[in-house]
């Protein structure tokens, strides 16, 4: 068995910025990643300010990958739409470029990255991988995202949970420098471009509505969201990616010592409020802080971060409640319009 002072399970961006911030304070961290190369993964691909501001402190600028500046959201339901601007610039990037970028970033810090390999259960202290090693570690890093670890399971009760879906679509012509978010019932089409080109598509919805599977769900979105319909043409992509099992509004309170959830293993706000990256960048700097420099170090930093997660995740979960219902949306489009509440409240979403 392998032994090594820190492991981090998962290389997206929570994964990534842990072991960048443990390399260059001086840690030997190893990440475990299971997908061979780049890869896309569900995702809207937007970053907001506070992200934009965790990159650069990484020394990472988005805008060096190509990402697409963006300062407009456009929020439509039904045939209505209402524009307003953001607080400050935001931006459109592929996870594809982002997380390869970030864990190369990770290498060059001294980190070493095992890509293609999946941790497949945690047992008596010790993380299992497909090949039929294990790694042992003095702190362990959950970093899986919207996958579970055995042995490491979130414990999200009973809570009703979402699905995401992602695709990309030709771009339309007035799309440069927005957000566009379709609302129905039980979730919300994001629609942005990236870097490469192309349109990001990410789907989220409530999982209670994939009872009769995803052609049929697909096509009653597009019933309620018309104008999302037209700008694919009305026909209907045949590949997406998917992820099942979201529990938007959990949070990690508490962490045995030496262990450390970072990113969605921390908390899931919902990915209306588009906060996700940062929340992963921000409790992946402040996991690995606390792991160099904290006696009291997995417990005292996830009650912390718990902490800073509530108020954003609290706001988002009620702008998620608002959009997810017809009378409440119609009345959350109204608000929209007015100047500066939709300033107000994309501000009080942030954690980073
Ligand atoms: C529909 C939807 C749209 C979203 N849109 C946005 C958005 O536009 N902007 C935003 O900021 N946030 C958005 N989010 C949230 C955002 O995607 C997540 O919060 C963010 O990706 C969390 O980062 P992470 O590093 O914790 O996990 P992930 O990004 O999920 O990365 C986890 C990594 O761990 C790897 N992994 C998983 N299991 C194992 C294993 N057993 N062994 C080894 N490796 C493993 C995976 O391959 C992956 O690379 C969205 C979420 C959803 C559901």
């Amino acid at each position: 068995m392998r032994r090594t002072a820190a492991l981090i399970v998962g290389g997206g961006p929570a994964g990534a910025s842990a072991a960048i911030s443990l390399a260059r304070g001086g840690a030997m961290p190893v990440v475990i990643e299971r997908s061979p190369g780049e890869r896309d993964l569900v995702c809207g691909g937007f970053l907001g300010w506070d992200a934009i501001a965790a990159l650069k402190k990484l020394g990472l600028d988005p805008a060096a990958l190509g990402a697409k500046p963006i300062h407009r959201l456009r929020l439509v339901a039904g045939r209505k739409v209402v524009e307003t601007e953001l607080p400050a610039a935001a931006a459109g990037l592929s996870r594809r470029r982002l997380d390869a970028t970030l864990l190369r970033m990770a290498e060059e810090a001294g980190a070493a990255v095992l890509r293609g390999r999946t941790a497949r259960a945690l047992e008596e202290g010790c993380v299992r991988l497909n090949d039929g090693s294990e790694m042992a570690a003095d702190a362990l890093f959950l970093a899986t995202g919207k996958h579970e670890l055995r042995g490491a399971v979130r414990p999200i009760g009973t809570r009703p949970v979402s699905v995401g879906l992602r695709t990309a679509i030709a771009p339309p012509t007035d799309l440069a420098g927005t957000i566009e978010l379709h609302l129905y019932n039980g979730g919300y089409a994001g629609l942005l471009l990236q870097e490469d080109g192309a349109a990001n598509l990410c789907l989220s919805v409530a999982q209670s509505r994939m009872a009769g599977g995803r052609e049929a769900l697909l096509a009653e979105l597009m019933r309620e969201a018309p104008l999302l319909a037209e700008r694919l043409g009305g026909v209907i992509p045949a590949d997406w990616e998917a992820i099942a099992g979201v529990p938007y509004g959990w949070r990690a309170r508490s962490a045995e010592p030496g262990r450390f959830r970072i990113g969605d293993q921390a908390a899931v706000i919902a990915s209306l409020a588009g906060d996700g990256i940062a929340v992963a960048l921000a409790s992946g700097a402040a996991a690995a802080h606390a792991c160099l420099h904290d006696d009291d170090g997995a417990p005292a930093y996830q009650r912390a971060f718990a902490a800073r997660a509530k108020r954003p995740i609290a706001i988002a979960e009620t702008l998620r409640h608002m959009a997810e219902a017809p009378v409440r949306r119609k009345l959350m489009l109204g608000l929209a319009g007015w100047p500066g509440l939709a300033k107000l409240a994309a501000r009080l979403t942030r954690v980073g």
